[in-house]
């Protein structure tokens, strides 16, 4: 069935030239990017736009403007590889603004604890959609600090392909024959061991009574977190290093070339593109 549908499918609409301009010119992410690999991704985002549905909740109505600039950071870390590593995705689900998860946890003891928490994104597992707020995703574009928020949760469904998110992605064999699983596996679990022991160290020098809602507080943690190769929730666990650890890839890679060499080198062999621009 499925070759069917894909042999009758009409061509994806084109985005407007217009259209495409804009969100180019309102996403630093992209501006790292070769004209030739600019068409391509605009293919992509088109193939994307037919096959995916990016609705919004709570509210808030998702312009062509916004599917746009969303659809097409999904596609960058797939430009050189396929929008298959998309095909177990429910769709988009775009927030105004943070959304309320409730998470459970049991402990050790077998104690059930629940809480709600403000999330500003979430990649569910096994054929779930991307959530994502809207708010957030712009502060990335306006700040260009390095962070991404869309590609981060893409990142996730993407590491979702082989056995849940535990930051080691699915090795294709059209592109990935010259990865060494075994040696992604090393680089990786080092790289995160380190980058816990700095985030560790960071952590030792904020103020004792460390206050997340006290300014001064997070202007010392956000100091402090300057001198880190990339955002210090990549020390949460494998997967969310990964994630980030791909976000600043795309965005920002300075710093995490200079940290972790051998992670940028297996990104690149990942995603088939080069993390600083040739020029
Ligand atoms: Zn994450």
């Amino acid at each position: 069935m499925e070759l069917i549908r894909r042999l009758f499918r009409r061509a994806p609409p084109r985005i407007p030239g217009r259209l495409w301009a804009e969100a180019l010119d309102s996403m630093p992410c992209l501006a790292r990017l070769q004209d030739g690999d600019l068409r391509r991704l605009q293919a992509l985002t088109e193939r994307f736009l037919a096959e995916h549905a990016i609705s919004g909740a709570g509210g808030f109505a998702v312009t062509d403007e916004i599917a746009l600039r969303i659809a097409a950071q999904a596609c960058l870390p797939v430009l050189n590889l396929t929008l298959d590593l998309y095909r177990d995705m429910a769709g988009v689900i775009v927030y105004p603004s943070a959304f309320i998860v409730r998470h459970s946890e049991v402990d050790e003891a077998g104690v059930v604890h629940e809480w709600e928490a403000p999330m500003a994104g979430e990649a569910l597992d096994a054929g779930g959609a991307v959530v994502l707020s809207w708010e957030d995703a712009l502060e990335d574009h306006e700040w260009d600090d390095g962070s991404n928020l869309v590609i981060h949760e893409f990142v996730h469904k993407i590491d979702m392909g082989s056995g849940g998110a535990n930051g080691c992605p699915p090795f294709l064999a059209e592109f990935h024959q010259g990865i060494d699983p075994a040696r992604w596996t090393r680089v990786f679990t080092a790289a995160y061991e380190d980058f816990r022991r700095r985030v560790d160290a960071m952590e030792r020098r904020l103020p004792a009574d460390f206050d997340e809602d006290d300014d001064e507080h997070l202007d010392r943690y956000a100091e402090l977190a300057q001198g880190l190769p990339m955002d210090p929730y990549g020390a949460e666990n494998p997967a969310e290093f990964f994630a980030v650890a791909s976000e600043a890839f795309f965005v920002q890679p300075a710093a995490l070339a200079a940290a972790y060499g051998q992670v940028v080198e297996l990104l690149e062999q990942y995603y088939l593109q080069k993390a600083l621009r040739a020029d």
